[in-house]
């Protein structure tokens, strides 16, 4: 018999901690349960017109219809570091120090190729964002976790890391403002970050799609913002939650230009660039009317105050977000995660998704994603309180 045996890479991955909860959601649907959906962590917002419609008039050009150059058009390059210097005060040269990405998750996984051999380790937030420590195990590294605690705010405690871990390790993921706690990194972490990455020659990932996605005008920082972080690292950054285009596959890494020669020298081997249009439209986000951004942070933090205000209420326990599009939520004594996501669901149709799916630190909590109209919210809390905790 002919044997499709798959490489040890893919048969070694996690369990997906998802699927009982996927499987009692659809379950409450063939029931014709009104599901509230909290579990999704993609823009429900269109993508504003003025970017679609630089997209019709670039797909009808036909200099985009050939191969891209791999690291991306200059003119989009330059438009990512006027951005980057308008916003942060950052300067980057586009020449050098910008690499387009289809999608910042495709660099996110592919940059443990770039520099990770086999037995070393990649330090990995817990909980996180899956794509970090499944991109170093596929390069053959081990992630080792930095626990998230809400002692720390829900930044890694670096001291924490011993010592010959620290010796071995080659990068080190983060990502502020955070999925799923929606923490924010201030620059004394940031600045103790540079210190611990140039002590230990450990190369730094900042992924940071969440920059935009502030409430009470609290900007949050770019980590290139410190002095001395680009000799150590680099920063991903996305259209895909700022611009509402998660769809559309345009993101990019900026900072230290040998780190991402070494990612551009992957993605030339595996990829052929983003497609020109869509940098054009990416040139138009970053620098048409912003006013859509303003308006998407109008929207989440009505949402936030409406599902935070109603959570505090039925007396479970949480942090205000000061940025992104998730609450976390500490689980009521005697639940777990995975337990008081599947209660929630079956006494309220609410769709929540276990702390436990992004790490074992997640346990204890889980995520709500403020990703449904505000109305939808009110009626998630309305059926809550009747519930009561
Ligand atoms: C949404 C998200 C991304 C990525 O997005 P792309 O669409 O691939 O640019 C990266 N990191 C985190 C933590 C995210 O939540």
């Amino acid at each position: 018999m002919f044997n499709i045996e798959k490489a040890k890479r893919i048969k070694d991955l996690p369990p997906y901690l998802f699927a009982s909860i996927d499987k009692l959601k659809a379950g409450q649907i063939a029931r014709g349960v009104d599901i509230i959906d909290l579990s999704i962590g993609d823009p429900d917002l269109p993508t504003p017109s003025n970017i679609i419609a630089k997209m019709k008039k670039g797909v009808e050009d036909k200099k985009n219809h050939r191969y891209p150059s791999y690291e991306g058009m200059i003119e989009f390059r330059r438009a990512v570091s006027s951005w980057y210097n308008k916003r942060f005060n950052v300067d980057l040269d586009p020449g050098k120090e910008v690499l387009s990405l289809i999608g910042s998750k495709e660099g996110i996984a592919h940059i443990s190729l770039a520099f990770v051999d086999s037995g070393d380790i990649v330090l990995v937030p817990d909980p996180a964002y899956p794509v970090y420590s499944i991109g170093a195990k596929f390069a053959g590294g081990e992630p080792y976790p930095m626990p998230l605690l809400k002692e720390n705010g829900f930044l890694p405690d670096l001291k924490k890391i011993p010592e010959d871990v620290a010796m071995r390790a080659k990068l080190l993921f983060l990502n502020y403002p955070n999925n799923p706690t929606s923490a924010i990194a201030n620059r004394g972490f940031f600045m103790s970050l540079v210190e611990f990455a140039q002590k230990h020659n450990i190369i730094i990932c900042h992924d940071a799609p969440y920059t935009e996605m502030y409430y009470d005008g609290d900007k949050p920082i770019s980590f290139l913002e410190v002095e001395g972080a680009k000799a150590v690292g680099i920063e991903f950054h996305s259209l895909s939650k700022t611009y509402n285009m998660t769809g559309w596959r345009v993101g990019f890494a900026v900072g230290n230009s040998s780190v991402l020669d070494g990612l551009g020298q992957i993605k030339t081997n595996v990829d052929s660039g983003l497609f020109q249009a869509i940098q054009e439209a990416g040139i138009e986000a970053l620098e048409g009317d912003q006013s859509s951004v303003e308006e998407m942070r109008r929207i989440y933090q009505e949402r936030r105050d409406a599902l935070v205000n109603g959570l505090m209420e039925v007396g479970l326990k949480m942090e205000r977000p000061k940025a992104a599009f998730y609450v976390w939520v500490e689980v009521p004594n005697g639940h777990t995660s995975a337990t008081f996501s599947a209660y929630l669901l079956d006494k309220t149709g609410i769709v929540t998704t276990p702390g436990n799916g992004f790490g074992d630190a997640g346990d204890g909590y889980i995520r709500m994603a403020l990703t449904v109209p505000k109305d939808r919210i009110i009626e998630g809390v309305e059926r809550l309180k009747k519930v009561g905790f």
